[in-house]
């Protein structure tokens, strides 16, 4: 293998962005349209952009906006739902919206490739759950970004809402839902696609594929010196900013830059898997994303649900997610993944994870035993007519869940974390929900974080505030800005 060590001028970058999923192409979207002249480079180790998380078969394609997922909308230790974390993700997912709202306007990307509209559903049976729901109901509806939901507990109306899962439900059966009607499925490796393509159109991103970054260093003050390796080479680029937005990889590559901040982590894989049915007729009669409740214990990714999916153009119906264990941290990584992660550093950490977590420990030893007429048996609380042949078991992505050493000793995240160099030289991306569909409030974070005295100019502001309208303004608390927003985005985007 030939290793290059030149360091001429066409390998020094503005920013390289390391990972070609949705994260690193929505940071290169909002730079290449905050300042069209930056050099940017874009490093993916497989052949394709988008084929790990970012993939629709490798995630549930729901755009969070907390319209039915319950684990958004806790209980507080006094008894009360609390509405916070709902309202943020509502609010992440509005300007996602009009980032493609404003993207869609210029002609660079199609929303009919990426978005569909779909109900959004939470659906539950059982008195305790169901009082559950109401609450969150009267609770979320006080807010102006809840108040088009909708409350039923009526049989009628619920067949109504989702045929197939009423079907065959006995009638006694004390059962109720919510629905948003302005529900979304996004195919994020389509979108990514979408990015990618306009980059290149216009000549703003440099593209490398089948490359893979063995490591970075600061090589001086003013620039990192990452490594690359493809199918021939080793060669190195140089860039003063660095983002590792590698999905599973970000963890290690985030340890490999050996900046002090990258020793809180430690990373915990679960795989998921999901029914997909086979039956076409069967597909077709249901429309909506059902969401239900978490089993005790469950990580809140493992929220039950049934979804309509538009998967490449093609039509699909999904359950689950299952929980599955593999210690890779991407699904075409290595077994090492989770071994070579571990270091002196976040040993303790992790271990104490594990004891303060044994409700989750259980609950994927649990899903490790199930067969496929278990995975059916939960399906059937859905969908009570539920036939073995018409379902098929299929692999999603790995998420990689954060481990944090804190003072109160490691701590388990379900979240995304933003993690930068105190320079603000380097951000990476660890985590995953509500992930893709936050992106661009994610990504907007990093820049504040290091790209601040740009992001704080004359010249940024105003190329923001075209793309994003709203920008500066707090949609969950300002009613008219958030109705003239979602007028726009509805529009734009042929919401409704
Ligand atoms: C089962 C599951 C369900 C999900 N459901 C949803 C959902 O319904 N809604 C939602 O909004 N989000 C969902 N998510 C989260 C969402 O998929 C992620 O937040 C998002 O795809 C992350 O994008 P990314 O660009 O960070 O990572 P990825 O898409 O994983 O991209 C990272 C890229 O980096 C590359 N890479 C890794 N290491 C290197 C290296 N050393 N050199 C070069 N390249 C490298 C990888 O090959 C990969 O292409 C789900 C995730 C999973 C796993």
């Amino acid at each position: 293998m030939q290793v290059s060590n030149s360091n001429s001028s066409e390998n020094y970058f503005d920013a390289v962005l390391i990972g070609g999923g949705l994260m690193s192409s929505t940071l290169a979207v909002l730079l290449n349209e905050l300042d069209p002249e930056l050099r940017l480079l874009m490093v993916e180790r497989l052949d394709s952009p988008a084929l790990e998380s970012s993939a629709a078969v490798n995630n549930a394609g729901t755009g969070h906006a907390a319209n039915c997922e319950l684990n958004y909308t806790p209980v507080g230790p006094d008894g009360n739902i609390k509405p916070q974390k709902a309202l943020e993700i509502n609010n992440a997912f509005e300007q996602s919206l009009e980032f493609w709202a404003s993207l869609t306007e210029m002609g660079k990307i199609a929303p009919t490739k990426f978005l569909n509209v779909v109900p959004h559903i939470s659906f539950v049976w059982g008195e305790s759950d169901i009082c559950f729901l109401k609450e969150r109901f009267q609770k979320l509806t006080e807010f102006p970004a809840f108040s088009e939901m909708e409350w039923s507990n009526d049989f009628g109306e619920l067949a109504d809402w989702m045929p197939l899962v009423m079907n065959g439900r006995s009638f006694g059966q004390p059962v109720a839902a919510t629905r948003i009607k302005r529900g979304t499925d996004i195919d994020f490796g389509a979108l990514t696609n979408e990015y990618l393509h306009s980059l290149q159109l216009n000549g703003g991103l440099k593209l490398k594929l089948s490359t893979e970054v063995l490591g970075l260093a600061k090589d001086n003050q003013e620039n990192w010196r990452i490594e690359l390796k493809d199918e021939h080479s080793i060669n190195h680029v140089y860039s003063p900013f660095v983002f590792l937005g590698a999905g599973g990889g970000a963890l290690s590559l985030l340890q490999k830059s050996g900046i002090s901040e990258a020793f809180q982590y430690g990373g915990f894989p679960v795989s998921g898997q999901w029914l997909v049915c086979s039956n076409s007729e069967l597909t077709e009669q249901h429309h909506a994303k059902v969401y239900g409740k978490a089993k005790i214990g469950a990580p809140p990714m493992s929220v039950p649900h049934l979804d309509s999916r538009w998967i490449n153009g093609k039509r699909s119906l999904l359950f689950g997610p299952f929980a599955g264990f593999s210690t890779k941290f991407l699904k075409k990584g290595s077994g090492w993944d989770l071994f070579k992660s571990i270091n002196s550093k976040n040993l303790a950490s992790m271990l104490q994870v594990g004891v303060k977590n044994i409700d989750l420990i259980k609950y994927l030893f649990d899903q490790l035993q199930l067969d496929h007429e278990d995975r059916l048996q939960s399906l059937r609380k859905f969908l009570p007519q539920a036939k073995n042949n018409d379902w098929e078991l299929s692999i999603a992505g790995q998420r990689v869940q954060i481990i944090k050493k804190t003072p109160k000793g490691g701590v388990l995240q379900m979240g995304t974390e933003v993690v930068t160099a105190s320079d603000g030289s380097l951000a990476a991306l660890l985590g995953a929900s509500p992930g893709a569909s936050t992106a661009v409030t994610i990504m907007l974070q990093v820049l504040q974080r290091c790209w601040g005295e740009k992001m704080a100019s004359e010249d940024y502001r105003k190329r923001l505030e075209q793309l994003l309208p709203s920008f500066g303004q707090d949609l969950g608390a300002d009613s008219s800005s958030l109705s003239k927003t979602r007028k726009r985005s509805n529009s734009l985007l042929n919401l409704l």
